[in-house]
C-alpha cells in the first residue's frame, strides 16, 4: 500500500518477545494518520477500566503515510496510549527526526505490551526490533540517554525516543522525548513508558516510502508551502517560533497571565516574545526533518547565571515559566525550559 512500510511491530515486555504483523489496510484507510490507527489499536485492545500505569496498558507509537516522504510538517508520530493524567485515551505527538528514521527503518507502527523485570531499550533498524538491556541508562536525562545509545551502538545517525528521571518516576505528566529536546508532551506518556521499564526507542533507517505519484505530492507539497508562507499566523513560526504566538494572544487577551488572573501584560510579553528572542539569543537551526518552516529554536546565552546553549523554549513553555508567573527574564525561561526536558 503507497505511503505505509506494511508492517507494525508488536513488542511484549514480559514474555520479552517481538512480532511483526501486516498493516490492516482497512483500518489505515478508515482511520487515517498516525493518531487514528494509534488510537483504534487502544480502542480495540486496551479495556476502559485498564490502570494506565499496570502492564495491561498498551503503548503504541505510530506514523502516518506522509512520514519519511519530503512533505511539510509530517515528520511527527504520534505516541497513543490511555493517559494516567486523564485516565482516558491519550495520543500525543512529537517531530523531528526520529519518526522519519523509525519508519524507513520499515516499520509504520510499535505495540509494546506487558512490563519488563527490569529497564530495557529497543533497538529498531532494517525491519528487525531488538530489546536490549538499559540498565546502565536508567537514571539518565534525555539528552545524556540518546547520547549513551547512540555511543553504545556506535552510530551518531541514530534517532532515539526515550523518557528522563521523570518517566521513570512515573510522573503522571512526563513526556516522551526525541531529537533536540522535541516532546510527545501531553497527558503522561512518558510515565506509562516508565511503568514498562521501558527507557527509550532507538531507531536509524534508510529504506524509502512508495508513493503513487511523486510529481503530483511534489506539487501538492508546493502549493502548502505557499499557503503557509502567506498565512499571517504560521508564516511567523520561521522567524520567531511558536513564541511568536504571543503577540496575537496579548493583543487578544488570551496570554495566561499570572496563572490566568491577570488580562494583559505587554511589557512582559515583549520581553519574552519570539521577536526579542530572535534579536538577542537566537542561533540558526536546521529544523525538523524535511520541513521548511523550522520552528524549533536554538539559543545561546553567552554568559551569567543562565548561561546555555540548546534547543529555546516554545509558545506553552514560554507560558508556562513566564507569564503565568509574571517572569520576564527570557534567560531563566529558556534554562528553566531546558532542565524541565532533560528531566522529561
Ligand atoms: S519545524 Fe515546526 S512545523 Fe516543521 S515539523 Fe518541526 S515542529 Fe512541525
Amino acid at each position: 500500500m503507497f505511503g505505509y512500510m506494511g508492517t507494525i511491530a508488536r513488542v511484549d515486555l514480559t514474555q520479552r518477545t517481538v512480532a511483526y504483523e501486516p498493516l490492516n489496510e482497512d483500518t489505515a484507510r478508515a482511520f487515517i494518520g498516525g493518531s487514528g490507527y494509534g488510537t483504534k489499536i487502544i480502542y480495540d485492545e486496551v479495556p476502559g477500566d485498564t490502570d494506565p500505569l499496570s502492564p495491561e496498558n498498551k503503548l503504541v507509537f505510530m506514523t502516518g503515510p506522509l512520514t519519511g516522504t519530503s512533505f511539510p510538517t509530517t515528520t511527527r508520530y504520534e505516541v497513543c496510549t490511555k493517559s494516567p493524567l486523564t485516565n482516558m485515551w491519550l495520543a500525543t505527538s512529537s517531530a523531528g527526526w526520529w519518526a522519519r528514521d523509525f519508519k524507513l527503518a520499515g516499520f509504520d507502527g510499535l505495540i509494546v505490551e506487558g512490563k519488563a523485570d527490569s529497564p530495557v531499550y529497543l533497538w529498531v533498524t532494517d525491519g528487525k526490533v531488538e530489546i536490549k538491556d538499559a540498565g546502565h541508562l536508567w537514571g539518565l536525562d534525555t539528552d545524556q540517554t540518546q547520547e549513551a545509545i547512540r555511543s553504545e551502538l556506535g552510530d551518531k545517525d541514530i534517532k532515539v525516543s526515550c523518557i528522563g528521571p521523570a518517566g521513570e518516576k512515573q510522573v503522571l505528566l512526563a513526556s516522551v522525548m526525541n531529537d533536540e529536546q522535541r516532546a510527545a508532551g501531553r497527558g503522561g506518556a512518558g510515565a506509562v513508558m516508565g511503568s514498562k521499564n521501558l527507557k527509550a526507542v532507538a531507531a536509524r533507517g534508510d529504506r524509502k516510502v512508495a508513493v503513487a505519484d511523486e510529481a503530483a505530492l511534489r506539487e501538492v507539497a508546493r502549493r502548502v508551502r505557499e499557503a503557509i508562507k502567506h498565512h499571517p499566523v504560521v508564516s511567523q513560526f520561521t522567524p520567531y517560533g511558536t513564541a511568536s504566538l504571543l503577540e496575537h494572544s496579548w493583543v487578544s487577551g488570551d496570554t495566561p497571565n499570572k496563572n490566568w488572573a491577570k488580562g494583559e501584560w505587554r511589557e512582559g510579553c515583549e520581553k519574552l516574545n519570539g521577536r526579542t528572542m530572535a534579536e538577542t539569543i537566537l542561533v540558526p537551526h536546521p529544523g525538523c526533518h524535511g520541513c521548511f518552516i523550522r520552528c524549533a529554536r536554538w539559543i545561546r546565552i553567552k554568559e551569567g547565571r543562565f548561561a546555555m546553549e540548546g534547543p529555546g523554549p516554545e509558545y506553552e513553555t514560554i507560558c508556562a515559566f513566564g507569564t503565568m508567573l509574571m517572569n520576564d527574564n527570557l534567560e531563566a525561561v529558556c534554562w528553566a525550559n531546558d532542565l524541565a526536558n532533560r528531566y522529561g
